[in-house]
């Protein structure tokens, strides 16, 4: 009996081996499926758009182990700056820089993620001499010029962000908003020109703005206020018509320096055609409103009322028919008057609690014009909410 124990002893010590194996085995099965049903989880939630949710689950799927290979440090550095956690990112793409046998493109494709990684600290000079290396390699050269002007434009170090653009506009040549940027900081430094009193130099930065962006808005304007401050008017006019042409949908802001281009406050028969003309090619309230209040003044009630209902046909305007309420509350009795007159102080209020700009990149709204969005980030894509007067209370900073 004793002997046929032992003869047992095989059989049960293989029957431990095997049972240990299979627990193992599906342990190691539990992992691999966790593993990727983190990673399916990570891609459906980046093409859902949820890509904070995406870098969690991807994060979840990468980082279970200890080595990771060149790209897997990659993606875990770019994870984390998805999800904010800068120095961890900066870890992942520095563990880049300790690898062995690194090629010249990866290490270019590191060194790109770790000015990313600094950019978005705020480590800004450190971002600032890694794109400088990177610009002499061949791999990133374009992507790294285009952080650098991002990094000086945001630094306002628009001199900087000029030169990179000027040094390598062949790089930049299928870049399709750089001459926006180009022109802007111009812009900017036609600014500052102008605060220090300094208008020739000024002038000479908004012209070179127009050289680079024939349709940039702020430089037109900006010469324009010039002109007028030298009683250049007819100068002005050709500035201000030039807006009329490039971006109808700006020719709001330009109704306050044109009255200032001809004598008087009440308007005149050569404001009148101007206006006329940039009417017919925006169809503008602003603009309509002005041409009204002119024909007010000039010819009558009742030419401007018959202006009036004539645009409000073809356009809705409550600006529009609230001037016309103001002339008709003139013929009423003090009863009817009273009535009328709170109907229309609530349509006068909706104007006012009304954003008077908005982005159209973003739809961020704002009382105020920004040149660059204060949402996005992105230059002139702020424009006039078109059922909102801009002309007569909010004028662009210089
Ligand atoms: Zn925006």
């Amino acid at each position: 009996m004793i002997e046929l124990l032992f003869l047992l002893l095989p059989v049960a010590a293989f029957y431990g081996w095997y049972m240990g194996y299979h627990a193992a085995l599906r342990n190691s099965e539990n992992r691999n499926s966790g593993k990727i049903r983190n990673l399916t989880r990570g891609l459906n939630f980046f093409f859902n758009h949820d890509r904070k949710k995406a870098a969690d689950e991807l994060i979840s799927f990468y980082d279970s182990q200890s080595n990771h290979s060149f790209e897997e440090n990659l993606a875990l550095g770019n994870l984390y700056r998805e999800r904010g956690e800068l120095e961890r990112a900066i870890n992942f793409h520095n563990n880049i820089m300790i690898m062995e046998g690194l090629s010249s493109d990866e290490r270019a494709c590191a060194l790109l993620e770790l000015a990313r990684d600094f950019i978005q600290s705020g480590l800004l000079d450190k971002a600032e001499e890694i794109l400088k290396e990177l610009i002499s390699y061949d791999a990133e050269k374009a992507r790294a010029c285009e952080l650098l002007v991002k990094l000086y434009d945001q630094e306002r170090e628009w001199n900087k962000a000029l030169d990179t653009i000027k040094c390598f506009r062949r790089i930049f040549r299928s870049s399709a908003n750089i001459a926006v940027k180009e022109a802007e900081f111009f812009c900017e430094l036609g600014n500052d020109a102008f605060s220090v009193k300094q208008e020739k130099e000024a002038l000479e930065y908004f012209r070179k703005a127009i050289r680079v962006n024939g349709t940039c808005v702020r430089a037109y304007l900006n010469i324009a206020k010039i002109n007028i401050e030298q009683n250049q008017f007819q100068e002005a006019l050709t500035a201000l018509n030039a807006i009329a042409e490039a971006e109808p949908r700006m020719i709001s802001l330009c109704v306050k320096p044109l009255s200032r281009c001809f004598p008087g406050d009440t308007g005149s028969q050569e404001e009148l055609l101007v206006l006329e003309k940039w009417l017919q090619c925006s169809g503008s309230e602003a603009v309509a409103l002005r041409i009204a209040t002119i024909l007010c003044n000039i010819r009558g009630v009742s030419d401007s009322e018959e202006f009036i209902i004539r645009y409000l046909k073809k356009n809705s305007s409550i600006r529009m028919f609230s001037l016309l309420m103001d002339f008709r509350l003139e013929s009423l009795d003090s009863q009817s008057q009273q009535k009328l007159q709170v109907f229309k102080s609530l349509i006068d209020a909706h104007q006012i609690n009304s954003s008077r700009f908005v982005c159209r990149h973003c739809g961020f709204k704002s009382q105020m014009l920004f040149w660059k969005c204060p949402s996005c980030h992105k230059w002139e894509t702020m424009q006039p909410n078109a059922s909102v007067d801009v002309s007569q209370e909010t004028l662009p900073p210089a």
